[in-house]
């Protein structure tokens, strides 16, 4: 079954509410549809966000969810609010949430339950240290991080799953995976989803991630097991993930 490719960008924390308006809307006026598209603006921008792109190809997701729906849990956002803002998407399990803020594949994998619940399609980020692929861990950490985020879900709950491989060491920092060790790593983990998952894993989409711009997309989405890509640094500028999208094309 074919996979339709899938672009979306990872905004972090950057861009006031009135530049993420802006860029959805000029990105709302190139992107056609063939190709998704998403973008996951900050918290605050989300509703006006996915208020600029109504009615466009280009949709909207959050960065994170918490798992309890509402209540006495300062600071978090819900995925029923996160839905109720007009987004259809969440990232869950960035590298930089596993880096500075404590999460495991434990908390994955109740996010990515209330994720569900609300009928949101989840992208989970998995992806080793430059550390743990010196140290012969590259294929361990991905089946320890994928079998984590997954586990106690049937196949049919996970219809619409999308899993990002980033390197943590591709990650903003330039150095982009060559197309050879991005597939490879890709493979393994469509591997790892089939152990699971059955032949639903034939069509999940797998975005690579890691300092994808203009000039290393094609080759990249070129490959046989990547389906997309996660965009950080790139998706901030209107030309730069505009071409990216182009290269999905
Ligand atoms: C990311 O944040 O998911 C990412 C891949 O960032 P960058 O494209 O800047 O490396």
């Amino acid at each position: 079954m074919p996979r339709t490719k899938f672009i979306a960008g990872n905004w972090k924390l950057n861009l006031t509410v009135e530049d993420g308006v802006a860029l959805v809307q000029g990105l709302a006026k190139v992107v056609k549809p063939g190709v998704e598209v998403a973008v996951c603006p900050t918290a605050l921008a989300l509703y006006p966000v996915a208020q600029a792109a109504k009615g466009s190809a280009v949709g909207v997701g959050a960065q994170n969810a918490y798992w309890e729906e509402k209540g006495a849990f300062t600071g978090e956002i819900s995925a029923s609010l996160i839905k109720n803002a007009g987004a259809k998407y969440v990232i869950l399990g960035h590298s930089e949430r596993r880096q500075y803020f404590g999460e495991t594949d434990a908390t994955v994998n109740k996010r990515l339950k209330a994720v569900l619940a609300q009928g949101l399609v989840p992208i989970v980020c998995v992806g080793e240290t430059l550390q743990e692929r010196q140290g012969g861990q590259l294929q361990a950490v991905l089946k320890r991080q994928v079998e984590g985020a997954i586990a106690g879900f049937t196949p049919d709950q996970l219809k619409t799953l999308v899993i990002a491989y980033e390197p943590v060491w591709a990650i903003g920092t330039g150095v982009v995976a060559t197309t050879a060790q991005a597939q490879e790593a890709h493979a393994f983990v469509r591997g790892l989803l089939r152990a699971s998952l059955g032949g639903l894993a034939d069509s999940l989409r797998l975005q690579y991630g890691g300092s994808v711009k203009p000039d290393n997309a094609k080759e990249l989405l070129g490959q046989p097991d990547i389906d997309g890509a996660l965009v950080g640094g790139a998706a901030l500028k209107l030309a730069d993930f505009s071409a990216i999208v182009a290269a999905a094309g």
